[in-house]
């Protein structure tokens, strides 16, 4: 694993577990207003109940106090009455009724409720703007609204629901057109985001914990599995560079005597068990014992390495080879026939004539130039192999002996 792979799964593991908090803290959110909804929703029909109890009876006699005077917006006969020993009542309808309950608890509970319509007599029940939505709301259909808002400052979880006329409601408000089954109004209950909150947020406190610990635990096995990993890599470079050390020649950077060997003996074993040709060809720059007297061995180092940089450029297939075989000398396998190897070696010898590196001691040109011996064998037996590199030997000699710069073919 790469360092920047390693920050990438991080990055990716912290989203995740960001995106699962997010998500569930969304959930828990819409939880508590669930149930701030439905605490609202039951203190909703607790109201109506009561109400209902009261519009069955026709409204309820209650005595004339200092808290309970007539209600002056009920216009009906019979309001106020004296009963026959004196005592003085009034008619208590479900809105009175309503207004009555919602001043007690007014203080004694942390929810409030308030009973509204379009249409109040008294100013105190005008529906508030949000008030004024839901009974819109109620108006096109809708069952009930519930949403968080503010009131009088402080952040509320709203709920609001209409109430329906009923054949009870008729004996009050007949005569201001209701008819049954109409919307004339609500009650809304108001529950402080606050009393619900305290609970939920220790929840989303431990939610927040408990992500973050798997964020970490997680974050801390991918740090290990990066770190063993790189650890891992780091041996196996160290053994890789060693290893390359072994077969690699330290002068020309190509593959050694010994790396050439090896790959030799499974390219013969795969040409044998495929039956196709293999070919060899055996390099030795010319003259360069004379190179080195004129010009230093510094400079035939340098030399060496030049070729074998420009010999290189053409060996990039799998199945192709070249090595320094020794001294001033290469050999290449390849996995071609005699027509094709010809080819290669014509190219190779041209490539370091094209080089154009001075050889003040040539006797066969003023560049330093190669001299290549070509043979080609399709693999019969083991001491075949023996053979193959004899022969390109020998028509790497052939090359010499008949004038250098040139390349010869093995010929039996
Ligand atoms: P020919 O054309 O017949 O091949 O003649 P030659 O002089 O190239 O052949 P010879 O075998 O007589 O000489 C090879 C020389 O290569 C001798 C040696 O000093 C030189 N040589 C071998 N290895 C190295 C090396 O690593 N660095 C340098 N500078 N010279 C080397
Ligand atoms: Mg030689
Ligand atoms: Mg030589």
């Amino acid at each position: 694993m790469r360092r920047i792979t390693f920050l990438v799964y991080a990055a990716l593991w912290i989203m995740l577990i960001s995106l699962n908090l997010y998500q569930q803290v969304r959930d828990t959110k819409q939880y508590a207003q669930n149930i701030a909804t439905r605490q609202a929703e039951m203190f909703f029909d607790h109201i109506v109940l009561v109400r209902k109890w009261n519009a069955s009876h026709g409204g309820v006699y209650v005595p004339i106090t200092e808290n309970t005077s007539p209600n002056p917006y009920l216009d009906v006969p019979d309001r106020d009455v004296e009963t026959t020993d004196g005592k003085r009542l009034t008619l208590i309808n479900p809105a009175y009724m309503t207004r009555q309950l919602a001043e007690m608890n007014d203080g004694q509970s942390v929810i409030v409720f308030h009973l509204t319509g379009f249409k109040s007599i008294r100013p105190e029940n005008k529906p508030d703007l949000w008030e004024s939505k839901a009974l819109l709301a109620f108006q096109k259909g809708e069952k009930s609204v519930s949403e968080i808002g503010n009131l009088n400052g402080q952040s509320y979880y709203r709920y609001m629901a209409p109430l329906k006329v009923e054949q009870a409601c008729l004996s009050c408000h007949e005569k201001q057109g209701y008819k049954v089954g109409d919307v004339r109004g609500g009650i809304s209950v108001a529950i402080p985001t606050a009393s619900i909150d305290a609970f939920i947020n220790e929840r989303l406190e431990h939610l927040t914990i408990t992500h973050g610990i798997v964020a970490f635990i997680g974050l801390l096995v991918l740090l290990l599995s990066y770190l063993a990993q790189a650890r891992l890599s780091q041996r196996l470079n160290k053994a890789q560079s060693r290893l390359q050390l072994a077969y690699l020649d330290s002068l020309t950077l190509l593959p050694n005597r010994r790396y050439y060997d090896a790959f030799v003996k499974r390219e013969w074993k795969r040409a044998l068990r495929h039956q196709y040709p293999i070919s060899m060809i055996m390099i030795d720059i010319d003259f360069f014992k004379l190179y080195n007297d004129n010009l230093g061995h510094i400079e035939g180092d340098h030399c060496l390495r030049q070729v074998a940089k420009t010999l290189k450029r053409f060996f990039r297939r799998p199945g192709d080879l070249i090595a320094r075989y020794g001294g001033e000398e290469f050999c290449v396998v390849a996995a071609c026939d005699a027509e094709q190897i010809m080819v290669l070696a014509e190219i190779l010898r041209t490539a370091v004539e094209s080089m154009r590196l001075p050889h003040p001691a040539s006797k066969v040109s003023e560049f330093v130039t190669i001299s290549l011996g070509a043979a080609t064998i399709v693999p019969g037996d083991d001491q075949a192999f023996e053979r193959l590199l004899h022969s390109a030997d020998q028509a790497l000699y052939d090359a010499k002996a008949s004038g250098r710069n040139r390349v010869c073919k093995y010929r039996p």
